[in-house]
Protein backbone atom coordinates (compact mmCIF):
# COMPACT_ATOMS: atom_id res chain seq x y z
CA UNK A 1 0.00 0.00 0.00
CA UNK A 2 3.08 2.22 -0.23
CA UNK A 3 2.42 4.25 -3.25
CA UNK A 4 1.08 7.79 -4.11
CA UNK A 5 -2.40 8.79 -5.42
CA UNK A 6 -1.70 9.44 -8.78
CA UNK A 7 2.25 8.44 -8.96
CA UNK A 8 1.11 4.76 -8.14
CA UNK A 9 1.19 2.31 -11.44
CA UNK A 10 -1.88 2.72 -13.63
CA UNK A 11 -3.40 6.19 -12.36
CA UNK A 12 -3.58 7.76 -15.15
CA UNK A 13 -5.29 4.71 -17.22
CA UNK A 14 -8.02 4.47 -13.83
CA UNK A 15 -8.54 7.91 -14.34
CA UNK A 16 -10.01 7.41 -18.29
CA UNK A 17 -11.99 4.45 -17.25
CA UNK A 18 -13.45 6.84 -14.12
CA UNK A 19 -14.21 9.36 -17.13
CA UNK A 20 -15.42 6.79 -19.58
CA UNK A 21 -17.64 4.57 -17.37
CA UNK A 22 -19.07 7.64 -15.45
CA UNK A 23 -20.31 9.97 -18.85
CA UNK A 24 -20.94 7.32 -21.33
CA UNK A 25 -21.78 3.96 -19.80
CA UNK A 26 -23.54 5.26 -16.71
CA UNK A 27 -25.08 8.20 -17.71
CA UNK A 28 -26.27 7.33 -20.97
CA UNK A 29 -25.20 3.15 -21.96
CA UNK A 30 -26.80 1.64 -18.54
CA UNK A 31 -30.25 3.76 -18.47
CA UNK A 32 -30.89 2.59 -22.74
CA UNK A 33 -29.87 -0.81 -21.83
CA UNK A 34 -32.01 -1.22 -18.34
CA UNK A 35 -34.67 -0.25 -20.45
CA UNK A 36 -33.98 -2.48 -23.43
CA UNK A 37 -33.78 -5.47 -20.93
CA UNK A 38 -37.40 -3.80 -19.56
CA UNK A 39 -38.52 -3.98 -22.93
CA UNK A 40 -38.13 -7.43 -23.92
CA UNK A 41 -38.95 -8.69 -20.53
CA UNK A 42 -42.53 -7.56 -20.77
CA UNK A 43 -42.53 -8.87 -24.33
CA UNK A 44 -41.55 -12.00 -23.10
CA UNK A 45 -43.90 -11.84 -20.42
CA UNK A 46 -46.67 -11.05 -22.84
CA UNK A 47 -46.08 -13.98 -24.95
CA UNK A 48 -47.34 -16.20 -22.10
CA UNK A 49 -49.96 -14.19 -21.16
CA UNK A 50 -48.43 -12.11 -18.27
CA UNK A 51 -49.63 -8.65 -18.22
CA UNK A 52 -49.34 -8.26 -14.54
CA UNK A 53 -46.06 -8.41 -13.10
CA UNK A 54 -45.93 -6.37 -10.30
CA UNK A 55 -45.32 -8.20 -6.97
CA UNK A 56 -44.98 -5.97 -4.28
CA UNK A 57 -45.97 -2.19 -5.12
CA UNK A 58 -43.22 -0.61 -2.97
CA UNK A 59 -44.76 2.82 -4.03
CA UNK A 60 -47.60 2.65 -1.19
CA UNK A 61 -44.95 1.69 1.87
CA UNK A 62 -43.14 3.50 3.92
CA UNK A 63 -39.65 5.28 2.95
CA UNK A 64 -37.89 3.17 5.94
CA UNK A 65 -39.50 -0.73 4.65
CA UNK A 66 -38.57 1.02 1.11
CA UNK A 67 -34.95 2.15 1.85
CA UNK A 68 -34.70 -0.98 3.94
CA UNK A 69 -36.03 -3.57 1.05
CA UNK A 70 -34.26 -1.40 -2.03
CA UNK A 71 -30.84 -1.46 0.53
CA UNK A 72 -30.60 -5.39 1.03
CA UNK A 73 -31.98 -6.25 -2.52
CA UNK A 74 -29.45 -4.92 -4.33
CA UNK A 75 -26.87 -5.42 -1.91
CA UNK A 76 -27.58 -9.01 -2.57
CA UNK A 77 -27.95 -8.88 -6.50
CA UNK A 78 -24.40 -7.57 -6.52
CA UNK A 79 -22.96 -9.87 -4.15
CA UNK A 80 -24.28 -12.67 -5.79
CA UNK A 81 -23.66 -11.32 -9.28
CA UNK A 82 -19.95 -10.29 -8.29
CA UNK A 83 -19.63 -14.01 -7.01
CA UNK A 84 -21.12 -15.34 -10.40
CA UNK A 85 -17.99 -13.75 -12.47
CA UNK A 86 -15.56 -15.30 -10.34
CA UNK A 87 -17.25 -19.01 -11.31
CA UNK A 88 -18.26 -18.96 -14.88
CA UNK A 89 -15.31 -19.58 -16.70
CA UNK A 90 -17.44 -16.64 -19.90
CA UNK A 91 -17.71 -14.15 -16.76
CA UNK A 92 -14.13 -14.43 -15.74
CA UNK A 93 -13.12 -13.84 -18.86
CA UNK A 94 -14.72 -10.08 -18.93
CA UNK A 95 -14.30 -9.62 -15.34
CA UNK A 96 -10.53 -10.62 -14.75
CA UNK A 97 -9.25 -7.36 -16.33
CA UNK A 98 -10.39 -5.80 -13.01
CA UNK A 99 -8.36 -7.49 -10.23
CA UNK A 100 -5.78 -8.01 -12.24
CA UNK A 101 -4.13 -4.82 -11.36
CA UNK A 102 -1.56 -4.44 -9.03
CA UNK A 103 -1.56 -1.21 -7.55
CA UNK A 104 -5.19 0.18 -5.96
CA UNK A 105 -6.38 3.83 -5.64
CA UNK A 106 -9.82 5.58 -5.23
CA UNK A 107 -9.52 5.82 -9.58
CA UNK A 108 -9.33 2.18 -9.84
CA UNK A 109 -13.11 1.86 -9.13
CA UNK A 110 -14.63 1.71 -12.78
CA UNK A 111 -11.44 -0.07 -14.05
CA UNK A 112 -13.99 -2.67 -15.72
CA UNK A 113 -14.91 -3.99 -18.76
CA UNK A 114 -17.74 -2.27 -20.58
CA UNK A 115 -20.02 -5.07 -21.23
CA UNK A 116 -20.00 -5.88 -17.29
CA UNK A 117 -22.18 -3.15 -16.75
CA UNK A 118 -24.11 -3.16 -20.25
CA UNK A 119 -25.21 -7.13 -20.04
CA UNK A 120 -25.26 -7.69 -16.88
CA UNK A 121 -25.91 -4.96 -14.31
CA UNK A 122 -29.31 -4.04 -16.58
CA UNK A 123 -30.52 -7.66 -15.48
CA UNK A 124 -30.13 -6.33 -11.57
CA UNK A 125 -33.33 -4.04 -12.56
CA UNK A 126 -36.24 -6.76 -13.14
CA UNK A 127 -36.59 -7.76 -9.63
CA UNK A 128 -37.34 -3.82 -9.24
CA UNK A 129 -39.58 -3.80 -11.95
CA UNK A 130 -42.08 -6.34 -9.94
CA UNK A 131 -41.68 -3.87 -7.13
CA UNK A 132 -42.49 -0.85 -9.24
CA UNK A 133 -39.69 0.73 -9.46
CA UNK A 134 -39.30 2.55 -12.79
CA UNK A 135 -35.81 2.45 -14.76
CA UNK A 136 -34.59 5.69 -13.52
CA UNK A 137 -36.02 5.16 -10.17
CA UNK A 138 -33.73 1.73 -10.19
CA UNK A 139 -30.44 3.79 -11.49
CA UNK A 140 -30.62 6.19 -9.06
CA UNK A 141 -31.29 3.56 -6.40
CA UNK A 142 -27.86 1.73 -7.89
CA UNK A 143 -26.16 4.89 -7.74
CA UNK A 144 -26.88 6.39 -4.93
CA UNK A 145 -25.89 3.15 -2.92
CA UNK A 146 -23.28 2.21 -4.18
CA UNK A 147 -21.66 4.95 -5.76
CA UNK A 148 -19.18 5.90 -2.92
CA UNK A 149 -18.93 2.72 -1.18
CA UNK A 150 -17.06 1.23 -4.60
CA UNK A 151 -14.78 4.85 -4.51
CA UNK A 152 -14.17 4.20 -1.05
CA UNK A 153 -13.25 0.67 -1.49
CA UNK A 154 -10.67 0.97 -3.73
CA UNK A 155 -9.27 3.27 -1.45
CA UNK A 156 -4.96 3.12 -0.91
CA UNK A 157 -6.10 3.75 2.88
CA UNK A 158 -6.75 2.27 6.02
CA UNK A 159 -9.55 2.85 8.38
CA UNK A 160 -8.72 3.50 12.26
CA UNK A 161 -12.62 1.73 13.18
CA UNK A 162 -11.33 -2.21 13.13
CA UNK A 163 -15.14 -2.53 13.74
CA UNK A 164 -15.83 -1.48 10.40
CA UNK A 165 -14.20 -3.77 8.81
CA UNK A 166 -16.77 -6.69 10.17
CA UNK A 167 -19.82 -4.60 8.55
CA UNK A 168 -19.54 -2.45 5.64
CA UNK A 169 -16.53 -3.00 2.59
CA UNK A 170 -13.27 -1.29 3.50
CA UNK A 171 -10.14 -1.26 1.92
CA UNK A 172 -9.06 -3.47 3.72
CA UNK A 173 -10.96 -6.59 3.29
CA UNK A 174 -11.49 -5.62 -0.52
CA UNK A 175 -7.41 -5.49 -1.21
CA UNK A 176 -7.96 -9.28 0.53
CA UNK A 177 -10.47 -9.56 -2.34
CA UNK A 178 -8.33 -8.13 -4.44
CA UNK A 179 -5.02 -10.67 -3.45
CA UNK A 180 -3.21 -12.59 -5.80
CA UNK A 181 -2.50 -16.02 -3.48
CA UNK A 182 -5.94 -16.64 -2.06
CA UNK A 183 -5.94 -16.73 1.43
CA UNK A 184 -5.44 -19.91 3.44
CA UNK A 185 -5.32 -22.27 0.54
CA UNK A 186 -8.93 -20.79 -0.70
CA UNK A 187 -9.91 -21.67 -4.21
CA UNK A 188 -11.25 -18.84 -5.01
CA UNK A 189 -11.25 -15.14 -3.89
CA UNK A 190 -13.29 -13.99 -0.76
CA UNK A 191 -14.70 -10.61 0.48
CA UNK A 192 -17.34 -10.23 -2.50
CA UNK A 193 -19.30 -7.72 -0.62
CA UNK A 194 -20.39 -4.75 -2.75
CA UNK A 195 -21.67 -2.53 0.39
CA UNK A 196 -22.73 -4.03 3.75
CA UNK A 197 -20.34 -8.01 4.41
CA UNK A 198 -23.73 -9.75 5.43
CA UNK A 199 -23.06 -12.04 2.83
CA UNK A 200 -20.21 -12.74 3.05
CA UNK A 201 -20.34 -13.82 6.41
CA UNK A 202 -23.94 -15.68 5.91
CA UNK A 203 -21.60 -17.87 2.95
CA UNK A 204 -18.60 -18.00 4.57
CA UNK A 205 -16.63 -15.94 2.27
CA UNK A 206 -15.28 -13.22 4.62
CA UNK A 207 -11.68 -13.23 5.23
CA UNK A 208 -9.88 -10.43 7.54
CA UNK A 209 -6.30 -11.68 9.28
CA UNK A 210 -6.75 -11.06 13.10
CA UNK A 211 -2.54 -9.88 13.28
CA UNK A 212 -2.34 -6.99 11.62
CA UNK A 213 -0.66 -8.43 8.54
CA UNK A 214 0.84 -6.90 5.61
CA UNK A 215 -1.14 -6.24 2.79
CA UNK A 216 -1.33 -8.82 0.59
CA UNK A 217 0.02 -8.55 -3.31
CA UNK A 218 -2.53 -7.62 -5.40
CA UNK A 219 -3.71 -9.17 -9.18
CA UNK A 220 -4.61 -13.03 -10.76
CA UNK A 221 -2.15 -15.59 -12.06
CA UNK A 222 -2.29 -14.66 -15.57
CA UNK A 223 -2.09 -11.02 -15.41
CA UNK A 224 0.94 -11.00 -17.55
CA UNK A 225 -1.40 -11.61 -20.35
CA UNK A 226 -3.45 -8.45 -19.80
CA UNK A 227 -2.73 -6.43 -22.03
CA UNK A 228 -2.08 -2.83 -20.37
CA UNK A 229 -3.96 -0.08 -22.72
CA UNK A 230 -7.60 0.89 -22.31
CA UNK A 231 -8.00 -0.33 -26.14
CA UNK A 232 -6.03 -3.84 -25.23
CA UNK A 233 -8.00 -4.71 -21.97
CA UNK A 234 -11.49 -4.14 -23.89
CA UNK A 235 -10.37 -6.49 -26.94
CA UNK A 236 -9.03 -9.23 -24.62
CA UNK A 237 -11.63 -10.74 -23.32
CA UNK A 238 -13.24 -11.71 -26.98
CA UNK A 239 -9.14 -12.60 -28.06
CA UNK A 240 -9.68 -15.62 -25.22
CA UNK A 241 -13.12 -16.10 -26.31
CA UNK A 242 -11.78 -16.50 -29.61
CA UNK A 243 -8.96 -18.55 -28.67
CA UNK A 244 -11.30 -20.81 -27.15
CA UNK A 245 -13.69 -21.45 -29.86
CA UNK A 246 -10.33 -22.33 -32.21
CA UNK A 247 -8.91 -24.91 -29.56
CA UNK A 248 -11.97 -26.71 -29.79
CA UNK A 249 -12.31 -26.80 -33.38
CA UNK A 250 -8.55 -27.85 -34.40
CA UNK A 251 -7.72 -30.62 -36.05
CA UNK A 252 -5.84 -32.11 -32.88
CA UNK A 253 -9.03 -31.62 -30.83
CA UNK A 254 -11.37 -33.48 -33.39
CA UNK A 255 -8.81 -36.21 -33.61
CA UNK A 256 -8.93 -36.32 -29.98
CA UNK A 257 -12.87 -36.36 -30.44
CA UNK A 258 -12.68 -39.54 -32.75
CA UNK A 259 -10.60 -41.58 -30.88
CA UNK A 260 -13.16 -41.71 -27.48
ZN1 LIG B 1 -12.31 -4.12 -6.76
Amino acid sequence: MNYGVTSRKGFYLDLFYVIFFDYLILLIGFYAFTSTVEYFFKELLGVFGITKYILWDMQDVSFLIQFLVVFLLLDLLQFFGHFLFYRIDLLWKFHKIHPAQEELGFAFTRHFHWAEYLTFKPLLYLPFMTLNFSVSEFIAIYLWVGYGFTFFSHCNVRVPWKWMNYLLITPETHYWHHAKNRPEGRRYAVNFASTTTIWDHLFGLFYLPQEDTLSPDLGIDDQKNIPHTFIGQMIHPFKELFDTQKKKHSPQSVKKLKKK
